[in-house]
């Protein structure tokens, strides 16, 4: 398609931040609004993000013996009501199918806020004795709830997730399952997204509906708010009670397995624009990015055949990476750098008359660290090397960034200070209590958002809101 040749300009980042999002999402291809309120459309090259996301957590999951699987959309009202926590905290967003064609259902099914009661109902029939246990499915599928406001990844009423629900003989195995999906979805935010995160334990108050034990990952947002970003519940024995889920033990003795649950989802891909977006657009790690690299030609008209045949031949220099080699003649090199600029593509190769005669090529990293002339015998090894490097780079700069955002406060009025000065986590002594935590809430208008684990703990300190000591701390922002 010919385009006006004009920079597709998004408005500054540390301006409208709200803003300044929409138009790098919408200008970057990830994704449009839909006819319908609320949703929107993924397209082709935010999709394939989230297909090269789903790769590596996908083999991190099946590394660690989980299979995928696939239950229904709709489930039945009487089954989603099983559960009497879980029900009262989905309930004011579920979607409800009331008619098959023109004929009223005799019960209303509901469009999946999360699978827990089709998916333990069908547990029940299949778990009988220890040796069906462990059982560790996964599911990748798609979710509604029915939210008031729209955001792009950050809040739809319909987006792509995985759900883990798995089984297990004791409490401990099933503790120990919560940790290690917990451990996974650090490894993969952090190592392939480059996203930084605080991972530990949800206060009761912020607990899954129906669950023992929350855990959480939160990443900080360049704005200031956080972004839950995967969760992992020890569900304990109330769904196998629910659902009525026995199996006979070594023993011989009937016994009720122990549930987990734990999922991330679409809104990653918000928190991996939000966190390397710039003004001039995306900026994808090299990891995940739908194309490594963007091999540009620079003609002019005469040589374009040499120029061209070099370039096909970096893409074969470069097999084993996802190279993009635009050979579009519609468009001027310089148009194409902005537009890879725009798609976040992480290195781009320019080749043009020149470095045909010299044997060489440029490569510009997205990073803005400057282009460099390199031999073309030496292409793979730079391209690889500099990737290696972006991705590093990537991840140290947010680190950066998320340490530079996280306080500690000792009183209500620091805790002000704070988030006036450099809104972002603030960690401050808490007793536990629910009044308490009310009152925070209150005062400051954030929400707790993760436990600091006990063993960071550095003894006690009084409690913000009623000075008692405590050894326990815990992170609050506000939040998406
Ligand atoms: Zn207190």
């Amino acid at each position: 398609m010919k385009d006006d040749g004009l920079v597709k300009e998004v408005p500054s980042k540390s301006g409208s931040f709200p803003d300044w999002y929409t138009a790098v999402v919408l200008k970057g291809e990830l994704a449009d609004y839909a006819p319908v309120r609320g949703c929107m459309v993924i397209r082709p090259y935010g999709y394939t993000l989230w297909e090269c996301m789903q790769g590596l957590l996908d083999a991190r999951l099946k590394a660690t013996g989980h299979v995928n699987a696939y239950f229904p959309t709709l489930i039945p009202e009487s089954l989603l009501n099983r559960e009497a926590e879980h029900v009262e905290g989905f309930s004011p967003q579920v979607a409800w199918v009331t008619h098959g064609g023109a004929k009223e259902l005799s019960e209303r099914l509901a469009l999946r806020p999360t699978s827990e009661a089709i998916i333990n109902t069908m547990y029940a029939r299949w778990v009988k004795s220890y040796r069906d246990l462990p059982v560790l499915v996964n599911q990748w599928c798609n979710i509604f709830r029915w939210e008031k406001a729209t955001r792009l990844f950050l809040r739809t009423l319909e987006f792509l997730w995985q759900e883990g629900h798995t089984l297990h003989r004791s409490e401990e195995e099933a503790e120990e399952e919560a940790l290690r999906i917990l451990d996974i979805y650090v490894d993969f935010v952090e190592n392939d997204l480059c996203v930084p995160v605080l991972a530990g334990l949800k206060p009761e108050s912020e607990k899954f509906p129906g669950a023992v034990r929350t855990y959480t990952i939160e990443a900080m947002m360049p704005d200031g708010q956080a972004l839950q970003s995967g969760t992992s519940h020890n569900l304990g024995q109330g769904f196998a009670e629910a659902f009525d889920i026995r199996y006979l033990d070594e023993d011989n003795t009937e016994k009720r397995p122990w549930g987990t649950s734990w999922g991330v989802t679409t809104r990653l891909i918000g928190a991996l624009v939000m966190t390397h977006g710039d003004d001039r657009g995306l900026f994808l790690p090299p990891r995940v990015a739908p194309f490594q690299v963007a091999v540009v030609p620079v003609l002019f008209g005469k040589q374009d055949e040499a120029v061209l045949a070099k370039c096909r031949e970096a893409v074969t220099a470069l097999a084993g990476l996802r190279v993009k080699l635009d050979a579009d003649t519609n468009q001027t090199a310089g148009w194409k750098y902005n537009q890879y600029e725009m798609l976040g593509v992480p290195v781009r190769v320019e080749i043009g008359p020149k470095d045909v005669q010299k044997e060489g090529a440029v490569l510009v990293p997205r990073d803005g660290s400057g282009k460099r002339f390199i031999r073309f015998a030496d292409l793979a090894q730079e391209v690889n090397g500099l990737m290696d490097g972006v991705q590093r780079g990537m991840l140290a700069a947010a680190r950066e960034r998320v340490r530079a955002m996280t306080s500690e406060a000792g009183s209500f009025d620091e805790f002000r200070a704070r988030l006036d000065a450099v809104p972002g986590f603030i960690r401050v002594a808490w007793c536990g209590s629910a009044q308490c935590e009310g009152q925070i809430i209150e005062e400051t208008k954030t929400t707790p958002r993760v436990m600091v684990p006990a063993e960071q703990d550095r003894g006690d300190a009084p409690c913000i809101a009623c000075g008692r000591p405590t050894g326990k701390r815990i992170y609050y922002a506000r939040t998406y």
